[in-house]
């Protein structure tokens, strides 16, 4: 499945998910198949064997028409619209890549789907607001945090002195298409910056697990005996 090929979360739209992980989707992927199938089917029929060279062509040319289909798929994206907006421009050579692996947390910088306030409260309901806990931002984003967020300002700082000031998504995703380097330089502010926000959520667990500390402290009193005169 390609959402576990991009180590995501299940959340991540099937297109979305198939996009990261530049695996054509299944339905394009079995289309491309039997056209190839057929083909062989075809020159069977008439009695000879297919030469390798052709099935080899029809493969190349199923895929590329299977490639065009899904990137006219993508022209409406109606979920993980900025992400798809993102790589649709890079299309092709975001799919050919031969390295540029997605670990955990990039996925979660990519998609917005992670360790993020807005993502916690209004798509899996587990936290209250979509607040930062990093600073007092009513908003905490995969944006917000790649380029807000005074918490990461020497990751930021890091990772803009490599990849120049534009940390938008399609100039990250250019950025990273562009050299093996940009792309390790923005998985490092994700797993640094991200591994942070998931020690902090754990902590945050913990507190309201821990009967102790949920307990409200008790209120001083104030004998007005012990007042001076
Ligand atoms: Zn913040």
């Amino acid at each position: 499945m390609a959402t576990r090929a991009v180590r995501g979360y299940r959340t991540i739209s099937r297109d979305a998910a198939c996009l990261l992980a530049g695996s054509v989707p299944w339905d394009l992927d079995a289309r491309a198949l039997a056209d190839v199938y057929w083909r062989s089917a075809e020159v069977r029929a008439g009695g000879s064997n297919p030469l390798p060279d052709a099935v080899r062509r029809w493969r190349d040319e199923a895929r590329d028409r299977a490639l065009e289909l899904w990137e006219e798929r993508l022209l409406e994206p109606r979920v993980s619209v900025d992400l798809i907006g993102a790589i649709r421009p890079v299309f092709r050579e975001w799919v050919d890549r031969k390295k540029g692996a997605l670990s955990f947390r990039l996925t979660q910088v990519l998609t917005g789907h992670g360790c993020f306030g807005r993502y916690l409260c209004e798509i899996v309901g587990r936290e209250e607001t979509t607040r930062c806990h990093h600073c007092d931002d009513e908003r905490d984003t995969a944006a917000h945090t790649l380029t807000a967020c005074p918490s990461w300002t020497r990751q930021r700082a890091a990772l803009t002195a490599a990849i120049g000031p534009d940390l938008s998504l399609p100039a990250l995703v250019s950025a990273m298409l562009s050299s093996e380097q940009n792309w390790r330089d923005v998985e490092k502010f994700a797993e640094e910056v991200i591994s942070n926000k998931e020690e902090a959520e754990r902590d945050r667990e913990r507190r309201a697990l821990d009967p102790l500390r949920r307990r409200r402290p008790r209120r001083r009193v104030i004998r007005n005996d012990n007042l001076p005169p």
